[in-house]
């Protein structure tokens, strides 16, 4: 290492791998979002790539519950790195393998994501409620997981990034230097989704909201493959009754004063 090198890396706080995991709408999506932007880090939004998956077997005329063809479905994606996302406000990401000279998940920005499968942006269709099923449903399939499991690994290579999803504390990024596990109550969860649905002009009934959270929840947490659950060494944040803006302040100072002791 130069000296000018480690000067730079004395003086700057290493950039951590963020691990937030979480039942559906616990608020993961907005805090990653928020954090991400708070601390300058990249943000990559897993539960988006299960979906993709689930679109994709949808237009390809597979059953989500036909496990050997919706896994080689995953595998082919992901060989011919077919999904990529891309921040809104900055260039497109690659999740292939890195090549020599090209440094991989620096531009997933912290300002929402666009999701590209094969170069068509699938970022409102993957969002219908239809999908949020269908990616439960796929997600339980192993080779889907292990297909998506190095893209999300890739991402997380460099430091600097925000992953969110079900099993990034506990399998995906399990050497994570921060976790947060964010959970709520499901009644709470439930009107988040509700209210997230009809800003996308989606109407649906809150029982059949709830319904849907809990019955996704007792999916991802029952599932034998990498099933929902909080790391044990991840920090439990109850988002049930506060302020959006205080959770990711918390949470900010908690990465940074780790940051700094790096
Ligand atoms: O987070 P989101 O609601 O978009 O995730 C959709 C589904 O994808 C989840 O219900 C879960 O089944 C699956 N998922 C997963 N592992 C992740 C992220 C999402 O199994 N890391």
């Amino acid at each position: 290492m130069t000296d000018r090198a480690s000067e730079r890396d004395f003086l700057l706080p290493a950039r951590l791998r963020v691990a937030i995991d979480g039942p559906a709408g616990a608020g993961k999506s907005t805090v990653a979002r928020g954090l991400a932007k708070r601390l300058g880090y990249v943000l990559l939004d897993t539960g988006a790539l299960y979906r993709t998956v689930a679109l994709a077997a949808r237009r390809a005329g597979i059953t989500w519950d036909d496990e050997p063809a919706v896994g080689a479905l995953a595998q082919t994606l992901a060989n011919e790195a077919a999904i990529s996302v891309e921040a809104s406000e900055s260039a497109p990401v690659s999740l292939m393998p890195p090549s020599r000279d090209s440094a991989v998940s620096t531009a997933i920005g912290g300002s929402g994501m666009r999701v590209l499968l094969r170069g068509d942006d699938v970022s409102t269709a993957i969002r219908a409620p239809e999908m949020s099923l269908g990616a439960s449903r796929v997600s339980a399939i192993p080779a889907v997981r292990a297909a998506l499991l190095d893209m999300q690994r890739r991402a997380g290579l460099e430091g600097g990034v925000v992953l969110e999803g079900r099993d990034i504390g506990t399998v995906v990024l399990p050497d994570a230097e921060a976790k947060f596990f964010l959970t709520a109550s499901a009644a709470i969860r439930a009107r988040r989704r509700m209210e997230e649905l009809a800003a996308r002009g989606t109407t649906m009934a809150f029982e059949a909201v709830l319904h849907e959270v809990e019955s996704r929840d007792r999916a991802d947490t029952e599932r034998p493959v990498a099933p929902l659950k909080q790391a044990s060494d991840a920090i439990l944040v109850d988002s049930s009754d506060r302020p959006v803006a205080e959770i990711i302040e918390e949470m900010a100072l908690v990465v940074e004063a780790r940051a700094r002791v790096r």
